[in-house]
């Protein structure tokens, strides 16, 4: 496993032209209900950490000989615990579907955030956080080639999956990735129409915070993806397509992780492919970077710049303190006060035509 995962990380190297993609397994990160109670998600994992270990045939078999998956079942634990105890204890004895039942209108602050109330769907960036911190920590272990992020939507939508609205994609994310996300986005399609399950794309949704899960793997050479269900926020619930029931919406949440596994099965060597060249033209383009380096810091305040260099440290970012004073364009920066950023590293990306 080991030696996979140091040979997957040479895609983003340099030097990666020479490495034979046909035997080299794709990595999936699939994680779930980061808000905790949008709970299909993280009940949908169980099913599928199930169907993984025990389903049988070959074309599973294939998937696991050449899929190495990150299976993060539950992003917010503590929030899906403060969502489920709402949701259990209060619910008739009967299951009630009114959208006026109590079991739908959670007390404040409700599971969408952690145990610190915070909503770790905008903390990929910042990582502020104990499960960002884990999270992301994995994630540049793995370098992922696909990290799907499930959520829940307003009771009254119906199944969306990304690519999101195409005028709202970070201008850094390359053009192909959002082609890839469209290519994905066809075996999601073929799979709830299967099971007769409604979805849209395209008219909802950006891709351009990167502080988001499903924007977050954009900027990595990654392909992130969103999903998002109509939430029955409970047992069942009547919406204006009918009864919304909590097993359906767990169904639908569980089709696209196995249809992901299918594309990344089907796309796997385009997809290792995109990932290699994505470092390729980010080491291309800083070579032609006029700025060499980022300076930052403050005279004053050793901690704030120090908190600024703990989060680049945690996104994988090279930097060096400064090792002697100096002044910038008449800004004073001071030794022990101050980093820098050099921009000849993989973690810069510069947008293309603009360095
Ligand atoms: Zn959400």
């Amino acid at each position: 496993m080991e030696q996979i995962r140091k040979d997957h990380l040479r895609l983003t190297e340099t030097g990666s032209d020479t490495l034979n993609l046909d035997n080299m397994p794709i990595v999936v990160y699939q994680g779930f209900s980061i808000h905790g109670n949008e709970p299909s998600g993280s009940n949908a994992a169980l099913a599928y950490a199930y169907y993984l270990a025990a389903a049988n045939g070959p074309e599973i078999e294939d998937t696991l000989k050449n899929t190495i998956i990150l299976l993060d079942a539950s992003y917010n634990p503590d929030g899906l615990q403060r969502f489920a105890y709402w949701a259990n204890t209060n619910k008739g004895k009967n299951i009630v579907s009114d959208v006026n039942e109590r079991e739908f209108h959670e007390v404040w602050p409700g599971g969408r955030t952690n145990h610190y109330w915070f909503d770790m769907n905008r903390d990929w960036l910042p990582v502020q956080l104990p499960e960002s911190r884990a999270r992301i920590t994995s994630f540049h272990k793995w370098m992922p080639n696909i990290l799907t992020d499930h959520h829940e939507m307003g009771t009254n939508s119906t199944f969306f999956f990304q690519p999101g609205v195409p005028s709202r994609v970070h201008p850094l994310t390359p053009k192909i990735n959002q082609e890839l996300t469209a290519e994905i986005a066809t075996y999601h399609a073929k799979a709830l129409d299967k099971i007769g399950s409604f979805y849209y794309s395209e008219e909802r949704f950006n891709d351009y915070f990167y502080g988001k899960g499903s924007t977050f793997p954009d900027i990595n050479g990654s392909i992130g993806i969103l999903f998002e269900q109509a939430s029955s926020r409970g047992h069942a619930q009547d919406s204006d397509n009918g009864l919304l029931t909590f097993p359906f919406t767990i169904r639908n949440q569980f089709t696209t992780a196995l249809s992901t596994i299918e594309a990344a099965r089907k796309m796997r060597t385009k997809i290792l492919d995109y990932q290699r060249q994505f470092y390729q033209d980010v080491n291309t383009e800083n070579k032609k970077n006029k700025v060499k380096g980022i300076v930052f810091g403050d005279s004053k305040d050793a901690a704030k710049a120090w908190h600024l260099a703990e989060i680049l440290d945690l996104q994988n970012i090279t930097f060096h303190e400064l090792s002697h004073d100096i002044t910038v364009n008449g800004k004073y920066f001071r030794k022990g006060y101050s980093y820098i950023v050099p921009t000849d590293q993989k973690k810069c990306k510069a947008r293309k035509g603009h360095v």
